[in-house]
């Protein structure tokens, strides 16, 4: 199974289907970007999508929270707290806990 998110497969924005022409680090900041580029936590948006993303922090946080649930599909949660520090699920971790 593949950790990407798959949507860097197409030229297809990830939000609303359109052409995409810019990508998104999932995870960004500084200590970030290069680790999100490596784990393939990056999506295609067009630039309609790519501003949007950025003016607004609950769409953000839920993007983030995928990246960590798609990362955790084939990686322990202690790599990835390793590597990301923040925990983007723990508010699901209270009533979806599960054993890995
Ligand atoms: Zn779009
Ligand atoms: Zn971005």
């Amino acid at each position: 199974m593949s950790a990407r998110l798959g949507i860097t497969r197409d030229d297809r924005c990830y939000l609303c289907g359109r052409k995409a022409t810019e990508t998104h680090h999932l995870m960004n900041g500084v200590a970030y970007r290069k680790k999100s580029d490596q784990d393939g936590l990056t999506i295609r948006l067009c630039r309609d999508c790519h501003a949007r993303i950025h003016f607004d922090p609950h769409l953000q946080k839920a993007m983030k929270q995928e990246a960590q649930r798609i990362y955790e599909l084939t990686h322990t949660h202690d790599e990835w707290m390793q590597r990301y520090h923040k925990n983007y699920l723990e508010d699901e971790y209270d009533t979806d806990r599960e054993d890995n």
